[in-house]
């Protein structure tokens, strides 16, 4: 079991620095529905997109809360679908893959032909998550999601806000910040449900068959597409701007 997933509640200090630190995230979610309409929030059933969704549908804000359902979603994940349901009424608003695209990379490539190479691999990233995210952000003018910059080397430096050059709108982090301990204090001390993944080793959630759990001591996305090295390791969504120091 990964420690962090299971914080000392009892810590002074961590309790004060995810009270700070939601406050803040809470304060960016209101600015972000009232100054950025209409908004989205990126949903992958990861605990950062809970800790986002819990923040959203308690203080009601209008944001969009949407999903990528790539047709290689874990069983786990469905079930906090319906999860979210029970617990909020909410209906996340799913985008699919458009037919024609999966088919075409299935009839030339194999069911599971994205592990002969990146670059399959990417593509089939672009049929089932790329193309559908371009249409869950039309018409949009953000979209938050739950990165945060120790996920990974591909990660470090996110800011909170960046504009979306690909996408062609503004992007909001509000978890930028946030350690991997700070995210499940949260969903602890307010109860927010939770991918039952996590508790199998999963730390970053995607697609079934390009995601694994990892061991102690690995990296949080040593899990995805393992099998590749640690500079391809996204999917295309995501364009982290560089961010130069001094
Ligand atoms: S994560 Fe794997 S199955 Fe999912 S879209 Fe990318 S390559 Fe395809």
């Amino acid at each position: 079991m990964n420690p962090n997933q299971n914080p000392d509640l009892k810590d002074a200090a961590l309790i004060a620095a995810v009270s700070a630190k939601a406050t803040a995230a809470r304060l960016l979610l209101q600015k972000i529905a009232l100054d950025f309409s209409p908004a989205t929030l990126a949903n992958s059933l990861g605990a950062e997109d809970m800790v986002l969704t819990d923040l959203i549908m308690k203080d009601k804000l209008g944001i969009e809360i949407f999903s990528l359902d790539t047709g290689r979603l874990p069983v786990e994940t469905y079930d906090l679908m319906q999860r979210l349901t029970r617990h909020y009424g909410l209906f996340l608003k799913m985008y699919n893959p458009r037919n024609e695209l999966v088919e075409e990379f299935v009839r030339t490539h194999g069911i599971n032909g994205f592990y002969q190479s990146v670059d399959l691999r990417k593509a089939c990233c672009h049929a089932r998550k790329v193309e559908p995210l371009r249409r869950a952000l039309t018409g949009k003018k953000a979209w938050v999601t739950g990165l945060r910059a120790e996920q990974g080397e591909t990660r470090s430096g996110l800011p909170q806000r960046h504009f979306d050059e690909a996408n062609g709108l503004e992007k909001f982090n509000p978890l930028a910040d946030w350690t991997e301990q700070e995210v499940w204090a949260y969903i602890h001390l307010h109860e927010v449900p939770f991918n039952r993944l996590h508790d199998k080793g999963y730390p970053s959630i995607g697609c079934a068959p390009c995601t694994r759990a990892i061991e102690p001591g690995e990296p949080l996305r040593a899990g995805r597409w393992w099998w590749e090295s640690a500079d391809t390791k996204e999917c295309g969504l995501h364009s982290i701007p560089v961010v130069v120091t001094a």
